[in-house]
């Protein structure tokens, strides 16, 4: 469909962040944001870019209460010649598709994430930042705002896409990469079968922060989650997927226990791991054959795949107060090559020889 969004540009354009290599990650906020609305009846209408500004939401505004929210979470990336480009855009529209049909929000038609992103971004594409590690987050998010207490799907939902210029998500090295601690976490869990953990909504973050916080007390940057039954099986990192390099076998969670989110990053990481010839498996893997394998030096890499990070290499894993150092420390030559080759393609410094890349046609 061909989409012509009204805009309304702001008349108080705010002050660039000075330094481009000290953004942070979601600190700065564009001019502008995307916003459309679903009615019974009317479906989604009135896409549009207006001002990025405070909502007015009504206090019994079911979200509020009951968290029917969903969000995704995208970048864009500006090459050398100032070209505008995202990457695997198919990937985050069927997620979305998934996440809403879990959560009772309507869907979106198949072309209009795209369409969207295209027309806020094109108001604000001097936000695109071009230091290297840095790139423009793309945060859409739905959520049902009907005035209602009911536990029933709302009868009105918002769709709104919100920009950020961001650095990199952690502290990074020359080479853009910095070991982290993980904390495995044995006493609370993120998701169970059934659930929503495979989802990208609002409430799996909610309710993982006392984890998260716990993990701070132990200097970790965040939580190794084990399966919900069993506490044994290893299953994602904080906001990422999590790899193990075990005696050259590559492992990560299989999706099929619908408990693990199924990332972008990950699936690109598989594919590249086949590509090179690297033994890859979607595998059940228990933390008992990650410690045994510790102890045998034949625990070669952990890394953590996202959007936000792109790659990030776990040097330490904390195991109820005993530490576990990966390799040798410091960041894995897997690790790092992956950063490159995905990082590399993100900003056209490395040749898209996946396919992977969607450039905007938009210049800066
Ligand atoms: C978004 C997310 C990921 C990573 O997905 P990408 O598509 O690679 O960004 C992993 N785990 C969780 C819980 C997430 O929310």
């Amino acid at each position: 469909m061909d989409y012509n969004f009204p805009v309304v540009r702001t008349t108080h354009p705010k002050a660039r962040p000075e330094d481009e290599t000290k953004l942070g990650f979601a600190k700065y906020f564009t001019d502008h944001m995307f916003a459309m609305d679903w009615d019974e009846g009317l479906g989604w209408h009135d896409g549009r870019v207006v001002p990025h500004e405070p909502l007015l939401i009504e206090p019994a505004s079911c979200v509020l209460h009951y968290a029917q929210m969903m969000f995704e979470g995208m970048k864009a990336y500006r090459t050398q010649d100032g070209e505008i480009q995202i990457f695997r855009p198919d990937m985050n529209v069927k997620r979305m598709a998934r996440t809403c049909e879990r959560m009772c929000i309507p869907e979106l038609p198949e072309d209009l994430l795209v369409a969207a992103v295209r027309a806020v971004i094109k108001e604000d594409i001097d936000w695109v930042p071009k230091a290297p590690g840095t790139a423009l987050y793309i945060r859409p998010f739905i959520f049902g705002d009907e005035v209602s207490f009911s536990v029933l799907p709302a009868k009105h939902y918002r769709f709104l896409i919100i920009l950020s210029p961001t650095g990199s998500y952690y502290a990074a090295n020359d080479k853009g990469l910095h070991p982290t601690r993980i904390y495995v976490q044995d006493k609370y869990i993120r998701a169970a079968k059934g659930g929503t953990g495979y989802a990208k909504v609002g409430g799996n973050y909610g309710g993982g922060m006392r984890a998260s916080q716990d993990a701070i007390k132990y200097n970790c940057k965040d939580v190794l989650w084990l399966d919900a039954q069993e506490h044994k099986y290893v299953e994602e990192i904080g906001t990422s997927n999590a790899f193990f390099k075990i005696d050259g076998e590559v492992i990560t969670a299989p999706l099929d226990s619908g408990t693990i989110l199924p990332g972008i990053t990950r699936d690109s990481v598989i594919q590249l791991l086949k590509k090179w010839g690297v033994p890859v498996s979607e595998r059940k893997l228990s933390i008992d054959e990650i410690e045994e394998a510790s102890k045998n030096g034949k625990l070669e890499e952990i890394f953590a795949s996202g959007t936000a990070a792109v790659i990030s290499p776990i040097g330490t894993l904390c195991v109820q107060g005993e530490d576990y150092t990966v390799g040798d420390g410091n960041v894995g030559p897997l690790a790092q090559k992956l950063y490159d080759n995905i990082y590399g393609m993100q900003t056209g410094k490395v040749e898209d020889y996946m396919g992977w890349v969607y450039p905007l046609g938009l210049k800066a």
